[in-house]
């Protein structure tokens, strides 16, 4: 069982979270995550649990715990399910959710 597979068994909204929402149904400039990257110690356990593949590794920065921290690769994708942030051993993520009124 991979790691999305053992999070979905638990959580039905994890598994609801696959569909993604539309982008152009958010506001200009809106930013599902805040990444505390100085935080990361590179385990990938999120970059492995996120359902839309909108994490990697940065690989060309190391941070000043000495890892190559995590970053966000796919904005688009990010359906602010969270599962990065509960996954996360070291708190690195902040999620945003969409206002409301752009998912009407
Ligand atoms: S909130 Fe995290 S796990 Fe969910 S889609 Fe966005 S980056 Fe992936
Ligand atoms: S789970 Fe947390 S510590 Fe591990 S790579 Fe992701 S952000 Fe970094």
């Amino acid at each position: 069982m991979t790691p999305l597979e053992a999070i979905e068994s638990l959580s039905p909204l994890a598994a609801a979270s696959r569909t993604p929402r539309p982008a152009d149904r958010r506001p200009p400039g809106f930013t599902p995550l805040a990444i505390r990257s100085e935080r990361c110690k590179g385990c990938e356990l999120c970059v492995a649990a996120c359902p839309h593949q909108a994490l990697a590794l940065d690989t060309s920065v190391v941070n000043p715990l000495g890892y190559h921290p995590v970053r966000f690769v796919d904005a688009v994708a990010c359906t602010s399910c969270a599962i990065c942030a509960r996954v996360c051993p070291d708190v690195v993520f902040t999620v945003y959710a969409p206002p409301k009124v752009a998912l009407r």
